[in-house]
């Protein structure tokens, strides 16, 4: 069944190298029971390596089962070691986050099989003695109990071969002479043993003992009873065929033990996992106060009208040097009647004009401002009264005394009474009410409801004795409009003011779009200083990610090497390992979405900011750890998947 021929294996340690092999020829047949003696550093361990396939030899040649093993792929090397070998180790090698039974299942999962695979575990605990035992944890029990453990853990997948190096290394006598009943039981039921030992009182339960020194067989004694269970045990085909990666039962097992050591390490995890929670939570709440901010922002400039372009005298560099230099244009009514003409460009124009007011109704006093303002303002500025009416033409033609209220003024002043037609003092004359401003709240600091609105003509002649426009508004036909109007007006006020083309600072136009650019690119450095404060973190996040999972990689070679000894593929560790870390990111991504909701959830109550979550962003904040769970994780999970069999059992 096996047939080595003159294989050798030579280790390199830097410059000198080691010999361990040095051209062993053997055949072992089916239903032996071998025993590897010789002293300590003959090459008897990494013999064993190279027929339990978790080795290859340097040169020769191995022959299992009739098929040379040099041209075998690693994935197929791992399917045979499932399948056909199972190994028990001088080290035990239990993975001492699970339970025995757990244990015992483990190579199955790199296996087809699928029936009742806890039942046929727990047969073979039985059969070790260890029955009773299933739940227990491995450090829960004695160094001969561990061993019988990994015994059946070996014939879940009922091998052909049992490799065993230095089964009872590590017992005393007693467990030692038990774990070789079992192993002289499994013999006569017809398996292969080949057992590597240095004790010859162990030796002596085998039917062949091979003596090695020094790389090579020294002795091959057979006792003259063996051959009798050669015949047994039908001969399998080495064919292992193809076992999916993705495959629903697999994969539950491999989010199981992913979740294992997520919880095993909760602290850590929690750690680690810190960042990518503030990346997500920042990016939660950085986009609902973004889309907030959006929303309030339009409100705001559906209450200022549209298309709307405010005419004033004075520089446009408004908080700069130039303000207050020079000539000030200074508007009439006949400017803003000129630009009225200015068809189709413009449809409405408002002059306007503004000063501060004390009024008074009854004994109530309160200081405030008044707006003089024309018959089409109410529509462009959409202040026209839900409670009362707007000025009619003929009370503006002829200075009228009558008002409109904000409603900050008629709170100052009425109270809860309704003020219509009620007369009011403004700067000492008196007025009458005829409706309520609708109300409009604040833009910055300035409240737009503590207003008196007057007509034009009534706030200049009468109230605050001035003959010029302080400025005037003018709705543009539509949005595409605007540039052409602002340069007509332009034109006209130059041609009107006998302007010269360097007296550039005496009145500018402005328009409500550069308001809500200046807005926008406002809310747009915040969300990208947000958005910047989130990617970095989920960036450093996903490097506290991939360093913790390089320290897992490192803490758990050991465990890597027995996974891939029982029939791990590389993919299979890779997958493992990957779960893992995405497990991580989503984890963090998850409480980062709750925390990122509460944060904007406590802002807009506490400090009642606008925000508006959105599902959207909480799937792309969730995407996003996924996502960076696999970018991180991979280098980790290469790592580990990379790693040799023999090389990661050995580590310490
Ligand atoms: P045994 O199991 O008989 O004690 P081994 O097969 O483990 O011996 O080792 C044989 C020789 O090869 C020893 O000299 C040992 O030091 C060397 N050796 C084994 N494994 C390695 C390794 N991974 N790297 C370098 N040298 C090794
Ligand atoms: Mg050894």
């Amino acid at each position: 069944m096996i047939e080595v021929t003159n294989i050798a294996r030579t280790y390199q340690i830097g410059e000198s190298s080691v010999n361990a092999l040095r051209g062993v020829s053997l055949k072992i047949e089916q239903g032996e029971f071998v025993a590897i003696m010789g002293a300590s550093g003959s090459g008897k361990s990494t013999l064993m390596h190279i027929l339990g396939l978790l080795d290859v030899p340097d040169s020769g040649e191995y022959r299992l089962m009739g098929r040379e093993v040099s041209k075998m792929s690693e994935d197929e090397l791992a399917g045979i070691r499932n399948n056909v070998a199972g190994f028990v180790f001088q080290q035990f090698h239990l993975l001492t986050r699970m339970s025995t039974i757990d244990n015992v299942m483990l190579p199955s999962i790199y296996s087809h099989d699928a029936g009742d695979v806890r039942s046929a575990a727990l047969k073979c605990l039985e059969m070790v003695g260890l029955g009773h035992r299933a739940d227990h944890r491995p450090n829960q029990m004695s160094g001969g109990e561990q061993q019988r453990v990994a015994i059946a853990r070996a014939l879940i997948r009922d091998p052909m071969i049992i490799f065993a190096d230095e089964p009872t290394g590590n017992l005393d006598t007693k467990n030692s002479h038990e774990i070789m009943r079992i192993l002289t039981e499994l013999h006569e039921k017809g398996k292969t043993i080949i057992m590597v030992t240095h004790e010859p009182d162990i030796a002596e339960y085998a039917s062949r003992v091979i003596t090695m020194k020094d790389g090579q067989v020294l002795e091959d004694r057979r006792k003259e009873t063996a051959s009798a269970q050669q015949a047994n045990a039908g001969a399998r085909v080495l064919d292992v065929g193809h076992l999916p990666l993705f495959q629903p039962g697999r994969m539950a097992g491999f989010v199981i033990q992913a979740f294992r050591s997520i919880v095993a390490n909760k602290i850590r995890t929690l750690l680690s996992v810190l960042g990518i929670l503030v990346g997500v939570a920042s990016v939660i709440a950085m986009m609902a106060l973004g889309s907030g901010a959006k929303a309030a922002m339009e409100e705001q400039l559906k209450s200022m009208g549209s298309n709307l372009l405010s005419v004033r005298g004075g520089s446009a560099k408004i908080g700069g040097a130039a303000q207050g230099v020079g000539t000030v244009t200074r508007f009439t009514e006949k400017d803003a009647q000129a630009i009225a003409e200015l068809t189709p460009l413009v449809s409405r124009v408002s002059g306007d004009v503004t000063g501060s007011a004390q009024a008074v109704y009854l004994d109530k006093n309160w200081s405030t401002g008044v707006e003089g303002v024309d018959f089409d303002f109410g529509k462009m500025r959409a202040a026209e009264p839900t409670v009362g009416r707007w000025f009619t033409r003929d009370e503006i033609q002829s200075r009228e005394k009558v008002a409109i209220l904000g409603t900050t003024v008629v709170s100052q002043l009425f109270g809860n009474q309704n003020p219509i037609d009620r007369t009011v003092k403004i700067n000492r004359i008196n007025f009458k009410v005829i409706g309520v401003a609708p109300a409009k709240g604040f833009a910055g600091p300035r409240d737009q409801d503590d207003v008196i609105l007057v007509p034009v003509t009534t706030a200049m002649y009468r109230v605050l004795g001035k003959d010029y426009l302080d400025g005037i508004f003018v709705e543009v036909s539509s949005a595409e409009n605007i540039a052409p109007a602002k340069e007509a007006i332009d034109a006209l006020i130059r041609k009107r003011h006998k302007l010269q083309a360097s007296d550039e600072d005496s009145f500018n136009i402005r328009d409500m779009t550069q308001f809500q650019q200046m807005l926008s690119s406002t809310t747009q450095t915040m969300s990208m200083l947000l958005g910047s404060i989130a990617a970095i973190s989920l960036v450093v996040g996903g490097i506290g990610i991939m360093n913790i999972m390089l320290v897992s990689v490192t803490e758990r070679t050991k465990e890597i090497g027995l996974r891939k000894a029982i029939g791990a593929r590389r993919s299979d560790i890779m997958l493992q390992f990957l779960i893992e870390s995405v497990g991580m990111t989503l984890t963090g991504g998850l409480i980062g979405v709750a925390v990122g909701v509460g944060a904007s959830m406590i802002l807009s109550t506490v400090a009642g900011w606008a925000v508006k979550t959105s599902l959207f962003s909480v799937l792309l904040a969730t995407t996003f750890s996924v996502m960076i769970g696999l970018f991180f994780g991979l280098w980790p999970a290469r790592k580990a998947a990379g790693l040799k069999p023999v090389e990661a059992l050995r580590y310490e």
